[in-house]
This record gives structure tokens, sequence and C-alpha cells, in this order.
């Protein structure tokens, strides 16, 4: 049991890429650093899992390369030579329009004649650029500002299916400067997002940042897990299997965090502490010394995700699955937010002769079905195999994680909760919130925001101590 005064200088709680990434920034730092998680193995929804030689995901199937920041991460972890790039056909993605899964078009010319949307609707494209700007400040949720600038089609089949892609989320409930801060950017700033798209890449080029639409997917050769295994070997001291049950702040201004290990207590002190744990649990911890960021925490919902992984013979499925995967629009009805073709995507997924597809359930659209038994699921699943890709006999086996609170909302009024969690930390120096319920979901987001809360906690502590 440690009880001296601020033994560490900063307590990182929650094993996520979020921690580890910050955990693992502040050790390059010099400073002294632990990591403590409540789960078995570090990585959070990061996980790889190896099964009857093929590899498939608990969560993320693979990361976009949007930031420097990512690649400098990966090789100070010493992982550089482990990185897999998707293949070339995952730039190939489709989407499920009136039973078949069509190739999103990724030239003009493929746009007009592409079948995914009618002629109507691209039409409807040209005046996109006279739409009037969403006055400042007000903000509004995704579904209303495609429609408003993109007519009803998009929506439907463009945006819709890749809000359940990203955030399992729903269109109609979606903050644009929250969830979509670059969209949001872009009328802002250019008044259209055909002008703002064109006229934004210049800026990013000279910024060395790469558009989510045109950065590319990686993994590692090991998959996901290869990344947070990393981070966690550099930080060295992960502890695991440890509940935080309350966070205190002692007189002298340094933390006291308190763990559940299997029913047996014990206290960490440390400098600074970062909550990088979901919102409901960074809400319970800082609601001493935090209670207005703990009511914007605990508004924060995350809906369930269930992925069911299926191994088929690859001569049992007709598709030619050339692509990252496909995506079902909600007007489409379809038992699966998408499936990814994951052996597709990057090589040593399936053993020869097999195929590995990565199915999405559930989500805002779907709850119910995520939490479904796992008989349920897997018939469900292979009822969309054979629709969809022509899967013509059954699958060689299943594999079903469930996530029963998967991804946060960044829904209408997420921006006013963050400011409130960004004013805790402003009331209490050295207590920091760095998970993905802020700045974005994605991995580099995550990955990104670690790297702010590293730097900035890293000056802090440098800073000379002042009582409080
Ligand atoms: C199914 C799924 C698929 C996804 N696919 C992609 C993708 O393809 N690409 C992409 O970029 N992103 C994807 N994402 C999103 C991305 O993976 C996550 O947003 C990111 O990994 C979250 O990292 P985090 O560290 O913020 O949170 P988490 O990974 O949730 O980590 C939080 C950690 O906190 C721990 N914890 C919780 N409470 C306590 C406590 N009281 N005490 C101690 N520890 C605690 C948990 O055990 C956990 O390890 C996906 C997410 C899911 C769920």
């Amino acid at each position: 049991m440690d009880t001296s005064p601020a033994a560490l200088d900063v307590l990182v709680v929650g094993a996520g890429v979020s921690g580890l990434a910050t955990a693992f920034g502040l050790v390059r730092r010099g400073l002294q650093v632990e990591v403590i998680d409540a789960g078995r193995a570090p990585g959070g929804v990061i996980g790889t899992v190896k099964r009857d030689g093929a590899l498939y995901e608990t969560g993320p199937n693979s990361a976009l390369d949007t930031t420097p920041l990512i690649g400098e991460l990966i090789a100070a972890a010493g992982i550089a030579a482990e990185r897999l790039p998707a293949s070339e056909i995952a730039n190939t993605r489709f989407v499920v329009r009136d039973g078949r899964p069509i190739a999103l078009p990724m030239s003009p010319g493929a746009f007009l004649a592409t079948p995914l949307f009618s002629g109507l609707a691209k039409a409807r494209l040209a005046l996109e650029p006279l739409v009037r700007r969403q006055p400042a400040g007000e903000e509004e949720v995704i579904a209303h500002f495609v429609r408003r600038r993109l007519g009803r089609e998009f929506l439907d089949y463009a945006i819709e299916p890749f809000v359940a892609g990203i955030y399992a989320g729903d269109p109609d409930r979606l903050s644009v400067p929250a969830a979509f801060p670059k969209l949001h950017a872009l009328e802002q700033r250019y008044g259209s997002l055909i002008l703002g798209a064109i006229l934004g890449a210049r800026e990013r080029r000279k910024r060395a940042e790469t558009a989510k639409n045109t950065a590319k997917s990686f993994s590692f050769r090991g998959g996901m897990q290869t990344l947070t295994d990393a981070l966690a070997r550099g930080v060295q001291r992960v502890t695991l299997g440890a509940r935080a049950v309350s966070l205190a702040r002692l007189p002298d201004g340094s933390f006291a965090v308190t763990f559940d290990q299997g029913g047996t207590s014990f206290t960490r002190h440390a400098r600074a502490v970062v909550l990088a744990v979901p919102a409901a649990e960074a809400a319970r911890l800082a609601y001493p010394l935090a209670p207005d960021a703990t009511r914007a925490l605990q508004e924060i919902e995350y809906p369930p995700v269930t992925v069911v992984a299926t191994a088929y013979r690859r001569e049992d499925v007709t598709h030619a699955l050339g692509g990252f995967g496909f995506l079902a629009p909600r007007v489409e009805g379809r038992a699966v937010l998408g499936t990814l073709f994951s052996s597709s995507m990057f090589e040593g997924r399936a053993p020869d002769g097999q195929v590995l597809l990565t199915n999405f359930v559930g989500g805002r659209r779907n709850p119910e079905l995520a939490s479904a038994d796992d008989a349920t699921l897997a018939v469900k699943v292979a009822a969309e195999h054979r629709a969809l890709l022509g899967a013509r006999a059954p699958a060689l086996w299943n594999a079903i994680v469930r996530w029963p609170r998967a991804i946060p909302q960044y829904e209408l009024g997420h921006l006013g909760r963050i400011a409130k969690v960004a004013e805790a930390e402003k009331a209490v120096p050295g207590l920091r919130f760095c998970a993905n319920y802020r700045g974005g979901v994605s991995v580099g987001d995550c990955i990104a925001n670690a790297h702010a809360t590293a730097e900035s906690l890293g000056a802090w502590l440098r800073a000379p101590v002042t009582a409080p």
C-alpha cells in the first residue's frame, strides 16, 4: 500500500489508447507515471484475438493516418516495422442500396455514373454552394445540416451510414460542431462544403494534415493490439484488474485515488491525475471535486455495439469482397450497421482458402439487437451474408464481442458539456479528462488528444509548484 504523499508525478486511470498514449508521452518527458485499469489487459476496446489461424479485432480494425502525431508515436513505441497499410483494394467501399452493395464513387465520372444516387440527387448537388450558411453559434444536428445542404438522398445513402459506421449514432441527434467539426468549419468559413473541400485541401497540405476521406488506413501485422501493448511496455508501470473507486484532493494540492482490486483496496498518491475512463466513470470519480462536470459527463450516452467476427471458406462466398466492406443505411432495414471485409483489408487475417468478415450490430439504430443472444445474432448476420454477399454455406465459426456501452455520442449540447469539463480542469489544477468523449472518437483523435494532454500536463508539472 502506497501512502507516501505524491509518490507519482501522474496517475493515469484507464489503459485504453487515450490513457496509454498520455502516459507514454509523460514518461518520455521524464515524469514518474503509473497507469491503472480495471480490465485484465491493457487496450480498452482495442484487442486482437487469434482463432483457428485467423485474427480478429474486438474493437477498431484499423486507424486512419490523419496526423503526423500517429507516426511519431508508433516510431517512439518501436513498432514502425510492424505497421501494416490497408491493401489498395480497401479504397473501394460499398454502400447497400436496394438490397445490393454498390461501390462508393471515387471520381467525378464514377459519381455521375453510379446508381447509388438518383439523377435528381446528383443535380441537387450543384445547388450546394448557393445554400445559405447556418448562423454562427447555432448548433444543428447532422441530419438537418445534410438535408439542408445536400438533400435527403445524401443523408440516407452517404451520411447516415457513415454516421452509423463511425459513431453507431443517430444523425437526428449528433451535433455538427461537436461530432463533425471540420464540416462545420467548412460551412462557416467558405459557406459551402464543395468550395471548402477544394480550398481546404490546400490549407491541409500546408499543415501536413490529411483529410479523413483521403487518409490511409493502417493496422499492424499482429493487429491493433500491437499499438496498445507497445505503449504499455513503454510506460512500464501498468497495473491491471484494479478499479478506481474514489478520488480526493489533499491539502497540498496533490491527489489520492483509491482502487479496488479483487476486494482489496489500495491508494495511490500523485501530483496530477488523468481520468482516461468512459464519461460515466469519470463523472463518478470527479463528483467531489467537480460536480458541474459530473452532471455534464453523466449526460453523454453510449449505445451498445456487438461485434460478430465470421469466418467462411472462400468458395462459400460468391461476392469478390474487393473492398473495405459495406455500410448498410437505415432505410435499407438490414440487421447489420456494416460489415468489414477484414481479410481483404489486411493480409494475415484469415488462413489460406478462408475469408474473415467483421460485422457490427446495434448502435443507436438497433440497440435491442446488440443484446440478442449469440444464436440469434449468428442467424441474423448469416442471413445478411446470404442476401448481400452470396454466402451459400454456413460460416465456419462466429465470435461475438459485446460492448454494452460502446461509443460516446456527441449529441446536441455536447460542446457545452465539454466546456464544463474544461472549466473543472481550470478549477482543479492537475486534474485532466482525456478519453474518446472529447476531441473525437477515432484512434487517431485519441492519440492527438493524448499528445495535447501530455504536453500541457508536462508543462504544468515542470512549472514551480504553488500552494493551492
Ligand atoms: C466496436 C468498436 C469499433 C471501433 N472501430 C474503430 C475503427 O475502426 N477506427 C477507429 O479509429 N476507431 C474505432 N473505434 C473507436 C476507438 O476504438 C475508441 O474510441 C478508442 O479506442 C477509445 O479509447 P479510450 O482510451 O478513450 O477508451 P477505452 O478504450 O474505452 O478505455 C477506457 C479504459 O478505462 C478503463 N476503466 C473504466 N472504468 C475504470 C475505473 N473505474 N478504474 C480503472 N479503469 C477503468 C476500462 O477498463 C478501459 O480499459 C471503435 C470502437 C468500438 C467500440
